[in-house]
Parts: C-alpha cells; sequence; structure tokens
C-alpha cells in the first residue's frame, strides 16, 4: 500500500484489556486495523517476525 492508512497516521487503537506478554514485551493486536503489535521503549510498533521473532516468546494460546 502506498497511502497513509489512519493507524499510521493516528497511531494505532490499543485495546489495554486486550494486552498480553509473550515473555519478552507486551504484544496486542490493534482494535481498527488488525495489526499484531508489540510494545518497543519507543511505542507500539507493528510485529515483524523478521526482526522481532525469538525462541524466548511465548505465543498466546486461546483468544484469536
Ligand atoms: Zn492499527
Amino acid at each position: 500500500m502506498f497511502w497513509l492508512t489512519i493507524c499510521e497516521f493516528f497511531g494505532h487503537k490499543v485495546d489495554p484489556r486486550r494486552v498480553w506478554h509473550d515473555g519478552l514485551n507486551y504484544r496486542t493486536k490493534c482494535r481498527r486495523c488488525g495489526s499484531n503489535l508489540l510494545r518497543q521503549s519507543s511505542g507500539w510498533v507493528i510485529f515483524d517476525p523478521a526482526a522481532h521473532a525469538d525462541d524466548r516468546r511465548e505465543t498466546k494460546s486461546g483468544d484469536a
């Protein structure tokens, strides 16, 4: 995509009740665009398997 989504413009919409911890970082899904997000010191970023994959992370079970 070559246009800015509303999320890229305003930031992703995080639901604090759905945030979970994978062992390394807090994780959630954007309520608006459905992107998998990862919490870094700078803020929420889209989870990028190539950059963020780590064996120490736990996958979330249950809730889809
Ligand atoms: Zn979003």
